[in-house]
This record gives C-alpha cells, structure tokens and sequence, in this order.
C-alpha cells in the first residue's frame, strides 16, 4: 500500500530514540482530584446497586482539543496497536473530516514476531482544511483525527508564509507492515497505518514546497519563505502536541526527503537541531 521510507519511529522507548520529557505545563493533569460536596449538609439519597457493565472501547483521555500525542507515561512499553475508540467516528464527522471506513485486521504475518494492522482504521478523504492528498491516506482513526489539527495548523501557516493556502499534500506512505530498517526488533507504527510520511506540500498558487529542497538544516531561523514553513509546521505540530513523534531532516539522514508523524505511545521530537 503505502511506502515506507527507512528509519521511521518504533513503538518501543528504549533505545536510539528515548522517551521525550513529560510534564508540560500546559498538558491537563492526567488524573483530576475528585471535588468536595457542594452540598455537605444534605445526605445524598442511597444509589441502587448497578451492575458493573464493560464499555465498548476504552475512553480517549480528555485533553487540549486537537492534541492527540500520547502523553501518557505509563504505556510507554507497551508494544501494539493502538486502542480504538468507541467515539472516534463520531469525532471524525465534529472535527469536520470526510472518511470511508476501511479494514486493516490486526495479524502477525508468517516468520515475523510482530503483528500489524489496526482495529480501527479510515480512509482519510477530505479535512477540515480542504487539502487534497496525492493519495488518500489509510489511517488510524486517532491518526485521522490528528491530520485534521495538522490541516489548521498547514493552511495558518502557508496563508501567513505565502498568503496562499495548501492545496495538496503528497504523502509517503502510512501502513508497511516490518520491523523499522535501521532498528530490528523494534516496531514501527506504520505497522499499524499509525502513522504517516510527508514529503511536499502543492500550494494554491502552484508552488511546491519539498521536504528534500526547501528544508533548513541550519541552527538559525529560515530565512526563505519556504523553509520558515516547514520549519514552523513540523515544530507547531510537535509543541502543540498534535502528534506523538514528528520527526524532520534534523533527526536523522533516513528522514531527509520527509516528515514522519506518528502517534507511539511515547515521544519524540524531531523537529530541532540536534
Ligand atoms: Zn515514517
């Protein structure tokens, strides 16, 4: 389906990559302290006892709305596909994303230890931003979710770049079922169409902005139009907790042509000087 392109980021923390610091201070505290009675004086009236019933699909932590990064430090290690969530399509409609459902069934293919696929995947159509695709990604339902931020935060920026809005984005690749090239052993998320590589994006008026051409690798801010976009939609997208990891030319020489978005269970961020 898609192409993978070598040293795309892997569900396990340990190693090359590490876990990002947690903590943020704009970040919603993972677990709110329950609030006293307003009322003390008045005895609540016994509850009839309800049997316990499981719910469909784990509920996504509430959080920022558009960051879907998983800032959770707990399932760092865990290694597989991501949840689904019973709301998710629901979401998709509200965050103003056209989608067809699709099917990726989870699987371990032969003479491999690990499994691929995604038990809740959609084929990315149109978002809130208007922007075509090259072809239409093939995506987790959280990932759908968080190309449609990616959309707001694209469009914001080449209007104020090039006072001209995206037109298209030509993607890499999202769903390659392997083991990550330059690390064996550890799972790449595209295993389960759990993420995505960018490599240009087609403005409006005609001109193309690529990752390979325009990207800045020096320490100072862009000084062409062309760089100050990238540069600002892949660190936007990591500051504003869009996805787990973004990763650009700056992270290493296998992302030179694009940009890897994700969203591990844990975090990197690839969008600075290293
Ligand atoms: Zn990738």
């Amino acid at each position: 389906m898609g192409i993978l392109l070598a040293g795309c980021a892997a569900a396990a923390p340990a190693g090359p990559l590490g876990p990002r610091e947690t903590g943020r201070p704009d970040a919603p505290a993972p677990h709110q302290a329950p609030q006293p009675s307003q009322a003390p004086e008045q005895q609540a009236p016994e509850q009839p006892e309800l049997e316990a019933v499981e719910p469909i699909a784990p509920t996504r932590p509430a959080r920022r709305p558009g960051a879907y990064a998983n800032d959770d430090p707990d399932d760092d290690l865990v290694v597989g596909p991501p949840d689904a969530f019973a709301s998710c399509e629901t979401d998709l409609a509200a965050a103003g994303v056209k989608f067809r459902p699709a099917s990726l069934p989870v699987h371990t293919p032969p003479r491999s230890k690990i499994a691929c696929g995604a038990p809740q995947v959609v084929v990315y159509v149109r978002g809130p931003g208007d922007i075509a695709y090259n072809v239409a990604p093939v995506v987790t339902c959280t990932m759908a979710l968080a190309l449609a931020s990616f959309e707001k935060i694209v469009q914001a920026e080449a209007r104020a770049k090039f006072n001209s809005p995206v037109a298209r984005i030509d993607q890499l690749g999202t769903y390659s079922c392997r083991e990550m090239a330059r690390y064996p052993g550890w799972v790449s998320e595209h295993s389960y169409a759990n993420a995505i590589d960018i490599g240009a994006f087609v403005l409006k008026s005609g001109k193309t902005v690529e990752v390979l051409r325009d990207f800045d690798r020096g320490d100072a801010p862009p000084a062409k139009p062309a760089g100050a976009f990238l540069r600002a939609v892949s660190q936007r997208a990591n500051d504003e907790d869009v996805f787990s990891h973004v990763l650009t030319p700056f992270f290493d020489a296998a992302h030179h042509n694009h940009f890897h978005l994700d969203l591990s269970r844990y975090r990197a961020d690839g969008t600075r000087p290293r």
